[in-house]
């Protein structure tokens, strides 16, 4: 409704020969888009944000990009004042995806659309597309790296795991985690695989923020409660930064050397210090999403939406949100470890390969 509301209240707009102020339509190449990320702090949220002001002026739009380093209210302030300052079109990845309603509802009276990127906004109905990845098969990559390595399949066990999941505020975590335990589920029940914290619902699992330390005191706690007289063979991480506080944690308590490996490590999102971690042999892989494609792809919808154009969707079944089903397009992840690294991140161009020596 928003977005028909926006078309046809630029329609009318234009047929009078005015323009509008704030939201409404922009001809190609004309207008301002507002690109809301959530943090710096992990290079894909930069990588993603340069690729869509660059993409977007290459269409001949200005950009305003905001950052709101992890902080919701921060972020609230920063898509308030875009709204104030009269984009033609949000593209929002939420920090706390239920914190914001309120301001949306500021955007849909100004007539602007709204795209969530990567991470569903949920609890209003002021969403008009969702452009993300896969977010289950991401679980579903790193639970089968899992069972592949250790393997499962083959019979092989018991092997101890310990279970980490995203920041509980993030849409995508519970996608991921069920993505995940679908299939590790049926080796826990065998007995295959045993997770001695007992630690195995989300809520006992998640990591506030995605933040690393808080995942290395956690897997510091468990170690030392849990792990004194035996080791942890897997631990299933949902992000490479999780990865990175994980492998903190296992190295502190004499893990990766002498009769200790290290465990089996996933992650997500190919970062570089998780890369040359891979080609290390410590962290074991990670999920490879190409955000440059994601953010084409979120430009490319706003550019059809300012257009009166009904962007591409994909998905069999529409994503929703708590209020609507909110049409999506997902992207396909791939699963990268040390043997397909140079195919899929150098050769594919994502890094060069100095970048990673
Ligand atoms: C994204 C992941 C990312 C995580 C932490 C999620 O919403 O989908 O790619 O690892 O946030 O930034």
């Amino acid at each position: 409704a928003t977005l028909a509301g926006a078309a046809s209240l630029a329609l009318t707009l234009s047929a009078c020969g005015q323009t509008t102020a704030g939201g409404g339509k922009a001809r190609s190449g004309e207008g301002t888009i507002g690109i809301v990320m959530p943090t710096q702090a992990s290079q894909r949220w930069v990588t993603e944000g340069k690729t869509m002001v660059d993409d977007l002026k290459g269409k001949g739009y200005d950009a305003k990009l905001v950052y709101g380093e992890d902080n919701p209210k921060t972020q609230v302030a920063q898509i308030e004042k875009l709204v104030q300052d009269g984009v033609n079109a949000l593209i929002i990845a939420a920090i706390d995806n239920k914190s914001l309603n309120g301001v949306l509802q500021q955007a849909a009276e100004a007539k602007i659309p709204v795209i969530s990127y990567d991470r569903l906004i949920l609890g209003t109905p002021n969403v008009d597309y969702y452009v993300s990845f896969d977010n289950e098969q991401v679980g579903r990559l790193q639970a089968l790296y899992i069972i592949d390595q250790l393997g499962l399949e083959k019979g092989k066990g018991p092997f101890n795991i310990e279970l980490f999941a995203g920041s509980p505020d993030d849409n995508n975590t519970q996608f991921f985690f069920d993505g995940a335990m679908h299939l590790l589920q049926p080796f826990m029940d065998s007995g295959q695989l045993v997770v001695r914290s007992g630690q195995t619902t989300l809520d006992k699992v998640t990591t506030l923020r995605w933040d690393g330390p808080t995942a290395q005191r956690r897997l510091d706690t468990i170690l030392a409660q849990s792990y004194r007289s035996r080791k942890v063979d897997a631990i299933l991480s949902p992000y490479d930064g999780i990865s990175m506080g994980v492998l903190a944690a296992l190295k502190a308590d004499g893990y990766g050397s002498g009769s200790k490996p290290l465990p089996i490590i996933t992650g997500q999102d190919a970062e570089l210090p998780s890369v040359k971690s891979i080609i290390k042999g410590e962290q074991s892989q990670t999920i490879y999403k190409d955000v440059r494609e994601l953010a084409g792809v979120a430009v490319d919808m706003a550019n059809d939406i300012l257009n009166d154009k009904t962007p591409t969707v994909n998905n069999r079944r529409s994503y929703k949100n708590g209020v609507k089903a909110v049409p999506a397009r997902l992207l396909q992840p791939t699963s990268v470890d040390k043997s397909n690294y140079e195919y899929v991140l150098v050769a594919g161009g994502f890094y060069k390969d100095s970048q990673l020596r």
